[in-house]
């Protein structure tokens, strides 16, 4: 394990948020946690998390890739700390971006649930957490494992994304019987998707601007993706 593997904080990698909320306890702070497989992130992903930061007036952004994703347990995923390396020089050169190592050190199978109580437990009551994902997978949170739950913990907020109608994820909340603080906001439209990635690697094809340069080099240099 090199010395950057190591998670100096407690809630990310810098360790840089982990006292939010203190500075001033009458204050609101809001902390804005971007999950993932990341296999690999790409350009969708940082957009969707910059705009949500802007939008919403996060103080921060923590992404946390997924540990053994719940819903992916039938197709092979990349090994957790080449997806959090790939993480890791993404965010890099933003100073409201960060990685976290919560799920990836956590054994057996991720729940988001699990994750979102964690940072309930761990922060003050003055930082709000917000939870950050797309059109798509807002919809299937809905049915995720303990949604009454998930609801108390965080608020929600959904970037739109190609192909995927807001309709749709306004009408699958009118149907959950559990409700939760929701938020749809608009992001410029980019049809980027790991899935797409991976299967331009596998066919030989380029994924350069479609991924930040260092993780291309990072793909390119570990052979991912190539069968
Ligand atoms: P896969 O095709 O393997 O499912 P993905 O591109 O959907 O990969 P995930 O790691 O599954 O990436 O997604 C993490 C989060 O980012 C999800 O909430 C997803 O909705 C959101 N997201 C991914 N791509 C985009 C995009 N192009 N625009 C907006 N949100 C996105
Ligand atoms: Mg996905």
């Amino acid at each position: 394990m090199s010395e950057a593997v190591m998670q100096r904080g407690v809630v990310s990698e810098s360790g840089r948020f982990d006292r939010l909320g203190q500075l001033d306890p009458g204050r609101e702070y809001r902390l804005g946690i971007m999950g993932g497989t990341f296999d690999p992130i790409h350009l969708g992903h940082l957009v969707c998390a910059e705009q949500a930061r802007e939008q919403f007036d996060l103080a921060a952004v923590i992404f946390i890739p997924t540990g053994q994703p719940a819903w992916k347990l039938d197709r092979h995923v990349t090994g957790s700390e080449d997806r959090l390396e790939m993480v890791r020089l993404a965010v890099a050169g933003n100073p409201a971006f960060d990685v976290s190592r919560l799920e990836t050190d956590r054994p057996g199978v991720t729940y988001t649930v699990d994750t979102l109580a964690w940072l309930r437990d761990y922060y003050p009551d003055n930082v709000k957490l917000y939870f950050i994902t797309g059109t798509d997978a807002i919809i299937q949170l809905f049915q995720w494992r303990s949604a009454d739950r998930l609801a108390k913990l965080a608020s929600f907020i959904a970037a739109s994304r190609p192909g995927y109608e807001p309709e749709a994820a306004l009408a699958a909340h009118e149907r959950s019987a559990v409700k939760f603080d929701l938020h749809l906001f608009e992001v410029p439209a980019l049809a980027i998707s790991s899935t797409d990635l991976r299967r331009r690697r596998a066919a030989g094809r380029s994924v350069r601007y479609l991924v930040p340069e260092p993780v291309e080099k990072f793909i390119v240099d570990r052979q991912l993706y190539r069968s």
